[in-house]
């Protein structure tokens, strides 16, 4: 994704930035395009506000995502939801905006509480997501969606858990970070073999 490439200034202090590759501030240190939610996460909810509208009066894809990612760590998930649709119409290659997108739809909750229709859509933009790129965070949450809404019911569901946490596997797994970001967002702890 690419930025505006012109007058890139810092969401938190305003400072110009020398250098747009580097994301992060030589006034204040601060992370200038949010890339993950778990990097909002660092951010104070003063600060994530003020990001927030900062990445709302731009139109590129990166400051968008980096709205959805502040909008998701605000725990406002129907704008969130909105963002990265916003986005997607516009890139639609965004593997990882379908993937926040799943979450957006999850609303905080995990899949067990979940009416029908919420689930079916999460796994909707999982599909999107791998059909794009197979990376292993998509199977991984398809696996837990499988896990937690189907299998702890007792529904007969095909492929399984077992099938998706497969595919993670083969896609090298995740890694700790993206774990814990991803039980956060649905505020629950992973199941065993999770
Ligand atoms: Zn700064």
């Amino acid at each position: 994704m690419e930025y505006e490439s012109k007058s890139i200034q810092c969401p938190n202090c305003g400072a110009p930035l020398s250098d747009v590759g580097k994301n992060v501030c030589d006034h204040c240190g601060s992370t200038v395009i949010v890339r993950r939610v778990r990097e909002a996460g660092a951010l104070s909810p003063l600060q994530l506000s003020k990001y927030a509208s900062f990445y709302r009066g731009k139109t590129d894809g990166a400051s968008q995502f980096a709205l959805g990612c502040c909008q998701m760590q605000l725990k406002q998930f129907t704008f969130a939801a909105g963002t990265f649709r916003k986005l997607l119409a516009e890139v639609p290659d965004n593997a990882m905006a379908y993937y926040y997108l799943a979450l957006a739809v999850l609303a905080g909750k995990r899949p067990f509480v979940q009416p029908r229709p919420v689930i079916d859509e999460a796994e909707s933009c999982l599909e999107s997501a791998a059909a794009i790129e197979p990376h292993a965070l998509f199977f991984y949450l398809r696996a837990f969606i499988r896990n937690d809404y189907f299998e702890r019911k007792r529904y007969r569901v095909q492929p399984d858990s077992a099938y998706f946490l497969s595919l993670a596997e083969e896609c090298g797994g995740i890694s700790d970070d993206e774990r814990d970001e991803l039980f956060e967002l649905m505020n629950c702890d992973p199941p065993a073999g999770f």
